[in-house]
């Protein structure tokens, strides 16, 4: 009876494990089709796209994207044609700098809690002009410009101390951003960090070069992510 019963406690287990690795495994799938896509559009080999009536009248009956992806406004990183995929596919929230406030965070968590997206990217691109502003920036910015400073201002702190060529103080700072927002998500969004506990939601990040078009992942610390300090 007793070993009967440590095999269902086994079993058990690996029913769970199973299962989890079934959800998280859909999140990597999506990293996967992205990266398919981005590999496409670096070669010029687009994938052929439905845009038709059809497609709309389907999708106006409701949406399911398999991935979330946060970037910057930036004119030259429109995540559709840079991961090459079609309509209903991606849900994108864009502002500049791929910084989150609360609405961007809301939007974030109306993709993956609501239309049960695996997949969030956060995205930061080569040459981003708002975080070569906020390396810049003195004195109080003009208009409403300020509030995207501010947060990427710890991520242009940690550039300049680590030092280099201007551009690679540039480069260290648009990659400490994306760090930065990911720890910013993680510790603002109870939501998210649920999901990602759950192994409902992958969150991945990378970098777009906006010259070559490759998107490459950005290495994260294995630290717990909820409690991640930078
Ligand atoms: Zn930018």
């Amino acid at each position: 009876m007793k070993r009967f019963r440590i095999l269902m406690a086994l079993f058990v287990i690996l029913l769970i494990s199973g299962l989890v690795f079934a959800v998280s495994e859909k999140g990597n799938e999506a990293l996967q089709k992205l990266m398919d896509g981005n590999k496409r559009f670096v070669d010029g080999t687009f994938a052929q796209k439905d845009l038709g009536k059809a497609k709309r009248e389907e999708l106006a009956k409701g949406q399911t994207p398999f991935a979330i992806v946060l970037t910057c406004s930036d004119s030259r990183v429109p995540p559709e044609l840079l991961f090459d995929q079609g309509l209903g596919d991606v849900f994108v929230v864009r502002v500049a700098g791929n910084v989150v406030d609360p609405i961007a965070l809301g939007s974030i968590e109306y993709g993956a809690e609501h239309l049960g997206s695996p997949l969030l990217v956060i995205l930061g691109h080569s040459k981003c002009g708002a975080v070569k502003a906020t390396l810049e920036a003195k004195g109080k910015p003009e208009g409403n410009i300020g509030a995207i400073i501010k947060k990427i201002m710890p991520a242009a702190d940690v550039a300049k101390k680590k030092g280099g060529t201007q551009d690679e103080i540039l480069e260290t700072a648009i990659k400490q951003n994306v760090k930065n927002v990911y720890a910013d998500i993680m510790k603002n969004s109870k939501i998210v960090s649920h999901l990602v506990g759950e192994g409902k939601l992958t969150i991945a990040t990378a970098e777009y070069d906006i010259t070559t078009g490759k998107v490459e992942m950005i290495e994260m610390p294995k630290a717990a992510p909820a409690k991640a300090k930078h």
